[in-house]
């Protein structure tokens, strides 16, 4: 089992694995797109739609595939309740940071 690298000046930690039972995390990236009808002449909308490309959105949630740890798609953790951490981001990696 591979160490989690860790900082001995601080409270923070590279989050790589399950912090609860060491599991592999997901990234769960929300992805926005459009069906973008015309307006016909009966005034509703055209059965024929354009998909507009999907993008993703500044919005991302993680997740132990044990499901015993996971955030919102604002970081915050909901599972479990009470954590001793909090999740923060730092460009493209996560952190646990201990209270
Ligand atoms: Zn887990």
């Amino acid at each position: 089992m591979r160490k989690v690298k860790h900082n001995e000046q601080s409270n923070i930690k590279l989050l790589t694995k399950c912090p609860v039972c060491g599991g592999r995390i997901k990234i769960d990236v929300l992805y926005q797109f459009s069906n973008v009808h015309n307006l016909t002449r009966s005034g509703k909308a055209s059965a024929r739609h354009k998909k507009e490309p999907a993008t993703p959105m500044d919005c991302l949630a993680l997740y132990c595939e044990n499901m015993d740890f996971q955030t919102d798609y604002e970081l915050a953790v909901i599972t479990p309740q009470n954590p001793e951490y909090r999740v923060i981001q730092n460009g493209d990696r996560y952190f646990l940071q201990y209270k």
